[in-house]
């Protein structure tokens, strides 16, 4: 009960810091709804929260006056102007990434392909990377054309396994491309020392991970490029948009020549090259939002910070492990692992229906097991990589390709987006209540 001579104003501290409006209901460790309204929404019983989450993307004014002006100025291509929004936004975000270089692209995955080629990625070349990520970390890497090692990850962090990768290193390996998964940081620095040792370059991909510091060092800074998507769900966002970051002058020369079909800085065609420019209509959409990166990022992970903490108080619930270096995540998504074991075995689809139902957007997320997949038989039986690797090595894939760490968080990962971290503290209450609840009364779907 709250104490009768506590003041006003010493309740109202104590009560946003969580601690207080339990006790003064008189309610266990996760959850104050469940013994009001105890039927499950999915059922027919009332939703924990009815209001919507904020917006994503988010179609502001700012954004729209900004496009406007980019309309009217009649300058819609980055070579029109070197004051133009692409060069600009890429100054721009270069300094707020605090690294001296950023080339603008139009995708992420451009962005990876552009990073992969400029260090040098070629034919026959080898690349690592973890199977729990977007198809574009995969597809750059094909493209260029190299081979996608694949390596299992952490079942807790998700993030590439760093005791997983030196086994799979040979004399074709080229790059190690980890991925800062749901903007979490990867064990980056194992990565590092793993990479130097066997003299890889290191792609960090950062398409989840604006923002985002390992040891106060920003994700993207610390491999040799970092690479950044700007498609409409990630948290810096207009439409289809990408950059790749760095402080090497000469690979950063590489990469504005790459994605300029060939043709560098000093007007002269130098190679042959895809054409993946970003235009001038994408980074004036990107231009204002980057007043509030900062401050969106800030109340992210306040936001996560505290879900984590009621989240993982709830049996059968593991919220995403974070590596001991994290000291800013981005959480493009925030995540964690649904047991059903403690749920009465109900299994994932129906926990999420039952999470919808009470009025929380979720969603399982990546849903393909990689190494299982046919689009990557289809490119190891295509002519380029029969060609360019042997009928051994490709037998030899084949057989390592086994991800079972993957293929169970796959079948166990429960994630809401970004956009439910921007607003008010008690948005996480709604989606924390509604977990309990699904728990304390989850008989009622068995
Ligand atoms: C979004 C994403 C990509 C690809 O970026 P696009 O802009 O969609 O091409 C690559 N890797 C990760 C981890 C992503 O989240």
């Amino acid at each position: 009960m709250v104490k009768k001579n506590m003041t006003r104003r010493r309740f109202i501290a104590a009560a946003s810091a969580g601690t207080i409006a339990t006790a003064a209901v008189g309610i266990g460790a996760y959850g104050n709804i469940n013994k009001k309204t105890g039927k499950l929404a999915l059922l027919g019983g009332q939703p924990v929260r009815t209001k919507g989450f904020p917006r994503w993307p988010n179609p502001d004014e700012k954004t729209v006056k900004s496009m406007v002006a980019t309309t009217r100025s009649g300058i819609w291509c980055r070579i029109q102007s070197k004051s133009g929004t692409v060069p600009t936004f890429e100054k721009k975000f270069a300094e707020l990434i605090e690294v001296k270089y950023c080339v603008a692209t139009g995708s992420g995955t451009q962005a990876l392909h552009t990073a992969l080629a400029s260090l040098g990625v070629d034919g026959g070349d080898e690349v690592l990377v973890p199977p729990y990520t977007d198809p574009g970390s995969i597809a750059a890497i094909f493209v260029c054309p190299a081979l996608p090692v694949i390596i299992d990850i952490d079942p807790e962090s998700f993030q590439i396994d760093p005791d997983k990768i030196e086994e799979r290193i040979n004399e074709n390996t080229k790059a190690i491309m980890p991925v800062h998964i749901m903007g979490q940081p990867a064990d980056i620095d194992r990565i590092m020392n793993i990479a130097k040792k066997h003299n890889l370059k290191v792609i960090e991909d950062t398409c989840q991970a604006h923002l985002a510091e390992y040891r106060g060092k920003k994700c993207g800074t610390i491999g040799e490029l970092g690479c950044f998507s700007f498609q409409t769900s990630k948290v810096l966002a207009c439409g289809e948009g990408g950059a790749v970051i760095g402080n090497d002058e000469d690979i950063m020369d590489k990469c504005y020549t790459f994605q300029n079909r060939g043709t560098s800085r000093r007007g002269i065609t130098e190679v042959g090259a895809p054409k993946y420019r970003m235009n001038e209509f994408e980074a004036a959409a990107l231009l204002p939002q980057l007043e509030t990166l900062e401050e969106m990022s800030v109340r992210r992970n306040e936001n996560a910070v505290y879900l984590t903490s009621k989240l993982k108080d709830i049996p059968g619930i593991n919220p995403q492990k974070l590596y001991d270096g994290t000291t800013r995540g981005t959480y493009y998504k925030h995540g964690f692992i649904y047991k059903k074991e403690h749920f009465n075995d109900i299994d994932r689809s129906k926990f999420l229906r039952a999470l919808k139902a009470e009025g929380i957007s979720c969603s399982g997320y990546i849903n393909f097991r990689l190494d299982k997949e046919p689009w990557i038989e289809n490119e190891l039986n295509s002519n380029t990589f029969r060609k360019l690797y042997s009928k051994e090595r490709l037998q030899k894939y084949r057989e390592e390709n086994n991800c079972p760490k993957n293929n169970q968080i796959c079948d166990e990962m429960v994630v809401f987006s970004q956009n439910q971290l921007l607003g008010p503290k008690e948005d996480m209450d709604d989606i924390a209540n509604a977990i309990s609840k699904i728990y304390d009364n989850r008989e009622q779907l068995a």
